[in-house]
C-alpha cells in the first residue's frame, strides 16, 4: 500500500525538479492535471501493489529531469488518463489545452502500435513510423519516460512479459533515446533490458565486477585525486568522475567480441568538467603530460562538433599502473547536450554494421537534426511539432510489417511495393478493414489489406494518374510493356541489328552455333527472342548487350578468318589525296567537305560520302537512314555516292548529336553535364523536352575527336542513374 503521504512526497520532489529547471514554470496548472490524474486513476493499482498514480508520477519527473517544458509536464501525468480511464480527449483539452490533449492522445496512439521483433530493417521503419505517428517530438519524449518508469519496475510482471517488454526497449526504445541523443536514458534503458534478456550473461558481469570493485575504486580515487591536485594546482575549476563503462557496453564487448571481463580493456571512462572552452584545451594539455596517450585515439569534437551538437574532447590514455582509460573533457554546457539530447549519438560506437551504412539509414533524423542546429532545446522540442515526415507514409501489412511510401501515397503503391503480381491482380483494397477506393490516400498506422484475383485485368492507365511511388509507375509501365511481346521482339531485333552494325558486326556472325551459346550466356540471356524482347520494351539497351558480347564475337570471327583464310590478305594501296577535315573522298582532291546534320558522323565511324549540287561531298554515317533508303542502284546515284574515308583526324573536333531519354528527376541534367565535363567534351548545346510518359527527351550536342572517345561518353552517360536510353543520331 501506498501511503497518500509518500505520493505527496513524491510530487514534492517532482516540484523540486521543474522549479530547478524552468523557474518560471505554472504550477497550479501542473498541480491540477496531478490531481486530475490522481482522481482519473483512483481506484487502479499497479502489479507491484502500489497506487497507479505514481507511474504517471514517476514518468513526469523523469520528463522534468529531461528539462522539458509545461505542456509535455501535464501530459506525462496525464498520459495514461485516455487509455486506462474514463477521461477523454475532450475533458482533457478543456482543462489543459489542446496541446496536452495532443500530445496525450499521441501516447495513447503510439501504446496501441503492436510490436514483434523484425529484421533490422522493418524495425527501423517501425521506428520511424513511431516517430512519424508522434507528429509532436514530445510524445514520443514522454513515452520513453513512460517506457523507462515501466523497466524500472518490472519485478512484479511475468517473466513472459519481462523479456518481452525487454526485447522491445532494447529494439525500438533505446535505438530512438539513442539518436535523440539521450544518452543517459539509452545506457539505461539497455542495461535494464538486457538483464530481462540474458540473466545469466549479466550475472557473470556483476559479479565480476563485484569481485574487482575495491581495486577498481581504488584506482577511480587514485587517477581522481591525480587530476583533480594537478588541476587545482594550476587554477582550473573543475569536477572530475570516473565510472565503469554501463553494463550492456560490456555486455556487448565480451559476447559480441568473445572476451572475458580482464580482456575488455576500455573498462574505465572519465570525465572533466570545466567552465570553458579554453580550460577544456589545458586540461588536454596536463592529461597527456600526467598520462601517456595512445597514439591515434584523440578526438577534438570540440572544433569539430558531431552534426549533432555533441561536443568533446576525447583521449586515451595509459598511466603508470599499466591500466588504459578514456577522458572526455567538456564544459558543462557540452555536458547537458550529450546527457539530453537535442544531440542524437546515433553514429557513435552503433554496432559494426558500418559507420557509412548508418549514416544513409539515419539521415532523416539527422536531416531532422541540422535543421535545428541554432535552436536550444526548447526552439527544438516546438519546431519538431510540424512536418517530421511530410514526404513519407509508414502503413502495415496484414501481418505487421511496416512499408515506407512516398506522402499521398494509395492503396495501389502500396500494392506494387509489395510485389509487382499484387498489384498486377488487385481488384480491391482494405484499409483498417474498410473497402476503400483506389485512390484513397493513405495515412501513417493504418493496416493495408490488399484484394487480388487470378482472373483481374491487370493495371488501368488511370492508375499512373493517381499513383505516387516511382516504384509502382515503374511497375505497371513494365506491365504494358510485356503485355506486347510479339511487338517488342521485332523492335528489340531491329535495334540490336543496328547496334551490331555500329561494331562491324554481322548477325550472322553470332547466330552461329557455336558463338550463340556463348554470347547468351554473356549477356545473361536463354534465348535470342528474349533478348529481343527486352531490348524492345526497354528492360536493357542495345550498347550495354553489344558491349558485353563485343570481344567474344570478335575474337570468334577473328580465329574463323584465321582458319579460313591462310594466307594474308593484300594490302591495299593507299591513294594519295590530302585529306579535308579529316575525310579523304576516293578519287577526289580538295573538294569541299561538309558533315551531314542527320547523322553527324565522327572519326571511327564508317562513312560515305554523297557529292551534292553545289557544296561539295556530304558525309554520312554508313547506318544513316538517308544512306540506307537512298536508291544506289541507279546508275545516276552510283556516280553521287562515293567512297570516303578517315585520315590522320589528330587535335580536331567534331560535332555529333546524342539522343538521351531519362527518367525526370532532381539533378538529372547536372549529372549529366558532370559526366560530359569530366571527360573533357565540350557541350555545344543542351535541350530537352517532357514527354508524355513523364520521361525527358534531352537533346545533346557535343565536339569530340573520335568514335572511341563517344563510345565512351556514352556508356558513361549510360550509368548515370536515371538515364534510360542513350542513342546517337541516325538520320
Ligand atoms: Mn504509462
Amino acid at each position: 500500500m501506498t501511503k497518500m503521504d509518500d505520493i505527496a512526497e513524491k510530487y514534492r520532489q517532482l516540484e523540486t525538479v521543474i522549479l530547478n529547471n524552468h523557474p518560471d514554470s505554472d504550477m497550479d496548472r501542473i498541480r491540477a492535471a496531478f490531481e486530475f490524474a490522481l482522481e482519473a486513476h483512483d481506484t487502479q493499482m499497479r502489479k507491484d501493489g502500489t497506487k497507479f498514480i505514481t507511474h504517471p508520477l514517476a514518468a513526469a519527473t523523469i520528463v522534468a529531469e529531461i528539462g522539458l517544458d509545461e505542456d509535455s509536464l501535464c501530459a506525462a501525468l496525464l498520459h495514461d488518463c485516455i487509455e486506462d480511464t474514463s477521461a477523454t480527449f475532450d475533458d482533457i483539452n478543456k482543462l489543459f489545452g489542446k496541446d496536452v490533449a495532443e500530445i496525450v492522445d499521441g501516447v495513447t496512439k503510439l501504446s496501441r502500435v503492436t510490436y514483434t521483433s523484425k529484421e533490422e530493417e522493418q524495425m527501423e521503419n517501425l521506428r520511424k513510423m513511431l516517430i512519424a505517428m508522434a507528429q509532436d517530438i514530445r510524445v514520443i519524449l514522454i513515452k520513453i519516460a513512460d517506457r523507462l518508469h515501466n523497466m524500472r519496475t518490472m519485478e512484479y510482471v511475468s517473466e513472459d512479459k519481462q523479456r518481452e517488454k525487454a526485447l522491445e526497449t532494447m529494439e525500438m526504445y533505446a535505438p530512438i533515446a539513442h539518436r535523440l541523443g539521450m544518452q543517459k536514458i539509452k545506457w539505461e534503458l539497455e542495461d535494464l533490458s538486457i538483464q530481462y534478456l540474458d540473466p545469466v550473461g549479466c550475472y557473470e558481469i556483476t559479479e565480476g565486477l563485484k569481485l574487482r570493485r575495491v581495486e577498481d575504486e581504488s584506482f577511480f580515487r587514485l587517477i581522481q585525486t591525480k587530476i583533480t591536485e594537478r588541476l587545482a594546482g594550476n587554477g582550473i575549476q573543475c569536477e572530475v568522475n570516473g565510472r565503469i563503462k554501463h553494463l550492456y557496453s560490456i555486455y556487448r564487448k565480451m559476447y559480441g567480441e568473445n572476451k572475458v571481463l580482464s580482456e575488455v580493456l576500455d573498462l574505465y571512462a572519465f570525465r572533466v568538467i570545466v567552465n570553458n572552452i579554453a580550460d577544456c584545451y589545458n586540461v588536454l594539455g596536463y592529461i597527456h603530460d600526467m598520462f601517456k596517450p595512445m597514439p591515434g585515439c584523440f578526438k577534438d569534437y570540440i572544433g569539430t562538433p558531431k552534426p549533432n551538437m555533441y561536443q568533446s574532447l576525447h583521449t586515451n590514455v595509459i598511466g603508470s599502473e599499466g591500466i588504459p582509460f578514456e577522458v572526455q573533457i567538456r564544459t558543462w554546457e557540452m555536458h547537458q547536450t550529450a546527457e539530453y539530447g537535442i544531440a542524437a549519438h546515433w553514429k557513435y560506437k552503433e554496432g559494426k554494421g558500418g559507420k557509412v551504412a548508418d549514416e544513409e539509414k539515419f539521415a532523416w533524423i539527422r536531416r531532422l537534426l541540422e535543421s535545428q542546429q541554432d535552436g536550444d532545446a526548447q526552439d527544438f522540442l516546438h519546431a519538431l511539432k510540424v512536418d517530421m515526415f511530410a514526404d513519407e507514409v509508414f502503413v502495415f501489412t496484414p501481418g505487421g510489417d511496416v512499408i515506407n511510401l512516398p506522402a499521398g501515397s494509395t492503396p495501389i503503391d502500396f500494392a506494387y511495393n509489395i510485389h509487382s503480381e499484387v498489384g498486377n491482380r488487385m481488384t480491391g483494397a482494405l484499409v483498417n478493414g474498410r473497402i476503400v477506393p483506389y485512390a484513397h490516400t493513405l495515412r501513417s498506422g493504418d493496416i493495408v489489406k490488399i484484394l487480388t484475383s487470378n482472373s483481374a485485368k491487370g493495371p488501368s492507365r488511370d492508375w499512373l494518374e493517381i499513383i505516387k511511388s516511382p516504384e509502382a509507375r515503374n511497375k505497371i509501365r513494365q506491365w504494358f510493356k510485356k503485355e506486347r511481346r510479339e511487338e517488342n521482339i521485332i523492335h528489340g531485333k531491329m535495334a540490336f541489328e543496328s547496334e551490331l552494325r555500329h561494331s562491324n558486326i554481322q548477325l550472322a556472325d553470332i547466330t552461329r552455333d557455336d558463338v550463340l551459346p556463348k554470347v547468351l550466356a554473356r549477356a545473361s540471356f536463354r534465348s535470342l527472342d528474349e533478348l529481343y524482347a527486352a531490348i524492345g520494351y526497354g528492360g536493357i539497351t542495345t550498347q550495354k548487350i553489344v558491349n558485353k558480347i563485343r570481344d567474344d564475337v570478335r575474337a570468334s570471327v577473328k580465329t574463323r578468318k584465321k582458319e579460313e583464310l591462310p594466307t594474308k590478305p593484300e594490302k591495299k594501296e593507299e591513294t594519295r589525296i590530302k585529306p579535308v577535315k579529316g575525310v579523304m573522298v576516293e578519287g577526289l582532291g580538295n573538294c569541299l567537305v561538309k558533315f551531314a546534320r542527320c547523322c553527324s558522323p565522327v572519326p571511327g565511324d564508317p562513312v560515305v560520302g554523297f557529292i551534292t549540287k553545289g557544296y561539295g561531298v556530304s558525309v554520312h554515317h554508313q547506318d544513316c537512314i538517308n544512306y540506307i533508303k537512298a536508291d544506289k542502284d541507279s546508275e545516276a546515284a552510283e556516280r553521287r555516292w562515293v567512297h570516303v574515308a578517315w585520315a590522320n583526324t589528330e587535335g580536331r573536333d567534331y560535332s555529333t548529336t546524342i539522343y538521351m531519354t531519362i527518367r525526370e528527376r532532381i539533378g538529372i541534367v547536372v549529372d549529366v553535364a558532370t559526366v560530359l565535363n569530366t571527360l573533357n567534351i565540350r557541350i555545344v548545346s543542351f535541350n530537352s523536352k517532357n514527354n508524355w510518359d513523364g520521361n525527358v527527351s534531352v537533346t545533346v550536342v557535343v565536339d569530340v575527336k573520335s568514335r572511341d572517345e563517344l563510345v565512351t561518353a556514352m556508356a558513361k552517360l549510360m550509368s548515370v542513374p536515371g538515364v534510360i536510353d542513350v542513342r546517337r543520331a541516325g538520320g
